[in-house]
């Protein structure tokens, strides 16, 4: 964009040359860099390890999280920048729970954050999955501690050993386990000390290979959405804002409440442009139709 200062870039440009921050003490960076530096025209990646992210809320309850996801991860981008002193970071946050169209189906829930100090820009991205290894079971036994782990893909999928699913404070909680021996090693342990042991997946992406492929997944759309300008005034981050419901039933076309389109609309200029889904699909199944089925 001509005639703009340096600040104002709207397009892609803004990126050139720059080096972006990834705040993960988790390995996150191997997934989430390069899907940023294949859309945005960055000069690298680094990563930014000497945050405490553990201090915004661990999965394994020693600390618990204060804000929302949303507001955590954005919470994470800043202290990343603060730490390192760069003017570009990215952080991610995710949680594990309910699927709320389908409350019996588990969801991962991945939220990502871009800070730009530079363009005083905030942005967020939520990415939805349903593809996770994911629970915890109390188990009085080894026996029931190795069928648990060979349901949760272990040892890809390493777990946490801990007395009970609640944590209290001086509790022993045995992060990371990913091979057989230590596993039983700490399940006697700790079966000998309590009787009963609390076994869950361990939910740090880089001991959750099904987390850390979403949390790729989710960077990927992100770069894609960033890397998109507005057709009217150029902005950057042409992204998807709301799903439109109405998809037609593919035995009467009444239209049905599943999602129809998604709506792209500029954060500058306001312009607003319907997407497709990106599965391609245009008609719902009839089952889901008030008219045929109701
Ligand atoms: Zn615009
Ligand atoms: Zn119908």
């Amino acid at each position: 964009m001509s005639g703009r200062s340096d600040e104002q870039v709207a397009g892609l440009d803004r990126f050139n040359g720059r080096v972006l921050g990834v705040a993960s003490m988790h390995g996150k960076e191997r997934v989430i860099g390069p899907a940023l530096m294949a859309r945005l025209p960055l000069a690298g990646v680094v990563v930014i390890h000497e945050l405490d992210t553990d201090k915004f809320g661990a999965f394994s309850g020693e600390v618990e999280r204060g804000a929302d996801p949303r507001t955590a991860c954005l919470q994470k981008a800043r202290h990343g920048a603060e730490v390192s002193g760069l003017d570009l970071v990215i952080a991610s946050e995710g949680s594990f729970g309910p699927y709320p169209p389908a409350p019996f189906i588990s969801c991962d829930e991945e939220w990502l954050a871009l800070v730009d100090l530079r363009n005083a820009t905030e942005l967020v991205h939520r990415h939805v999955s349903l593809n996770t290894v994911f629970g915890g079971e109390e188990c009085q036994s080894e026996g029931e501690v190795i069928a648990f782990a060979t349901r949760m893909q272990f040892p890809e999928h390493h777990l946490v050993l801990k007395p009970a699913a609640a944590w209290r404070s001086g509790d022993r909680v045995i992060k990371g386990i990913n091979d057989r021996d230590t596993l039983v090693r700490a399940a006697r342990m700790l079966l000998a000390e309590n009787g009963t042991i609390w076994v869950e997946c361990d939910l740090r992406a880089m001991a959750n290979p099904t987390r850390m492929r979403v949390i790729g997944d989710a960077a990927e759309a992100f770069a894609a959405d960033l890397a998109r300008c507005c057709p009217t005034c150029g902005l950057f981050n042409f992204a998807i804002t709301q799903a439109l419901w109405g998809l037609p039933c593919g035995q009467c076309g009444f239209p049905t409440r599943s999602t129809r389109a998604h709506l792209r609309e500029c954060r500058g200029c306001g312009h607003r442009q319907e997407a497709e889904r990106p599965d391609g699909k245009r008609t719902e199944d009839p089952q889901y139709c008030d008219l045929c089925n109701p």
